[in-house]
C-alpha cells in the first residue's frame, strides 16, 4: 500500500521529491496514475499528491507570453476567457481532450509529464513554441516542449523535478493557428493523428514563418524544419499546402496501434497537414480547432 503524502507548498513538494529517488510518484489529477496503479503497472511506495499545493493553478496573460500553472485543470483552461482570447486554438484543442469527467481532474502539467504520444495539447504547444519550467531543490530550468518530450512516455524530468509552469509566447497579430484532431474510433477517443499549424504571412500571403506539428503519430510531436523556407517564402496556396503535406507524409515514421496502422497514419498525416494549412491560410477559419 502506497504512503500518501500531501504537501501544501511547492517547496514541501520539492523536498519530498529530493528525499525519495526510488518508489516516489507524483500525482496531480490522477487520471493517468490511478489507471496505471489499478492495472497493476505501477507500485509506488510513496504517492506525493499535488492537489493541495497552492499557487500552481492559474492562467496569466502577459503582453508577450501566456503562463499556465502546472496544476491548472484542463476544464478550467478550456473555459478560461483570457486563454480563449489570447490563444483560442489551444483553449479549443484542450476542450477536445477525453470528456468532462477526465478534464475536470486532469492538469496541464500531468498531461505533459505523462508524455503519452496519443495526446492533443503537446502538438499545439509545440507549434506555438511553448516552454516548460522545471523546479527542484537544486534550482530551476526552462525547456522547450519539443525538448521536454523525448520518447514514448519519456521526458527529461529528473526524479526530483516538478513541472511548475507552461510558458507560451504570444503570437503576433498576423499569425493564424489551427488544430485538427482526427479520431478513428469513438468521438471522445484519443487522437489517431492531430495536426497543429502556425502560419505567419503578410497581407499578400507571403509566408514569414510556418510551423506544423504532428501529434499522436510518433513519440513526440513531429515537426519538419523550416516549412516557410520549403515554400521559398511564396504564398501558401492549395498546391503549396499539398506539397507540405506530401513532404510530411514522406518524412514521418508513425507508430501503429489500435487507432491505426503505421501506413494508415502516414497517409492521414499527409492529408491532415495539407488540410490544416489550408484551413489556417486559405479558408478564413484560422485560429480554431476542429475534430474530424
Ligand atoms: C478515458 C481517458 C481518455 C483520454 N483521452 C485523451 C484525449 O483525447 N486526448 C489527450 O490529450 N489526452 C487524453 N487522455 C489523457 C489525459 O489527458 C491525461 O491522463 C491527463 O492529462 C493527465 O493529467 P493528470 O493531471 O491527471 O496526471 P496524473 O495522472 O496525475 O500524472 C500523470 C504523470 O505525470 C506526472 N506528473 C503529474 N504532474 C506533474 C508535475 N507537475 N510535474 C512532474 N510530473 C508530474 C505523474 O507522476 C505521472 O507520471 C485521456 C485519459 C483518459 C483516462
Amino acid at each position: 500500500m502506497a504512503r500518501l503524502l500531501r504537501p501544501e507548498t511547492v517547496s514541501q513538494a520539492l523536498r519530498l521529491l529530493a528525499d525519495g529517488e526510488v518508489g516516489t510518484k507524483l500525482v496531480a489529477g490522477g487520471t493517468a496514475v490511478m489507471l496505471m496503479m489499478r492495472a497493476g503497472l505501477l507500485f509506488p511506495e510513496r504517492l506525493v499528491a499535488l492537489e493541495h499545493v497552492a499557487d500552481l493553478d492559474y492562467v496569466e496573460v502577459e503582453p508577450d507570453a501566456v503562463r499556465l500553472g502546472a496544476l491548472t485543470r484542463l476544464r478550467d483552461l478550456e473555459r478560461s476567457v483570457p486563454l480563449a482570447s489570447a490563444l483560442p486554438t489551444l483553449a479549443r484543442a484542450i476542450g477536445f481532450v477525453a470528456n468532462h469527467r477526465v478534464r475536470n481532474r486532469a492538469t496541464i502539467g500531468g498531461c505533459l509529464s505523462e508524455a503519452d504520444y496519443a495526446s492533443d495539447p503537446p502538438a499545439v504547444l509545440a507549434s506555438l513554441g511553448a516552454r516548460v519550467r522545471l523546479r527542484s531543490v537544486r534550482g530551476e530550468r526552462e525547456v522547450p516542449v519539443t525538448d521536454f518530450l523525448v520518447g514514448y512516455y519519456e521526458t527529461v524530468l529528473e526524479h526530483d523535478e516538478l513541472l511548475t509552469e507552461v510558458v507560451i509566447p504570444r503570437p503576433g497579430p498576423r499569425v493564424r493557428t489551427t488544430y485538427l484532431k482526427y479520431v478513428s474510433r469513438s468521438a471522445e477517443d484519443r487522437p489517431c493523428v492531430g495536426v497543429a499549424a502556425y502560419v505567419d504571412a503578410d497581407e499578400s500571403g507571403r509566408t514569414e514563418e510556418v510551423r506544423v506539428a504532428v501529434g499522436a503519430a510518433t513519440a513526440n510531436p513531429f515537426m519538419l524544419g523550416d516549412v516557410a523556407q520549403m515554400l521559398g517564402g511564396g504564398p501558401l496556396d492549395a498546391g503549396a499546402c499539398r506539397a507540405v503535406g506530401e513532404a510530411y507524409e514522406r518524412a514521418i515514421e508513425p507508430i501503429g496501434d489500435v487507432r491505426g496502422s503505421s501506413d494508415y497514419r502516414r497517409k492521414v498525416t499527409g492529408r491532415l497537414v495539407a488540410r490544416a494549412l489550408e484551413t489556417t491560410a486559405l479558408s478564413g477559419h484560422g485560429n480554431g480547432a476542429f475534430r474530424l
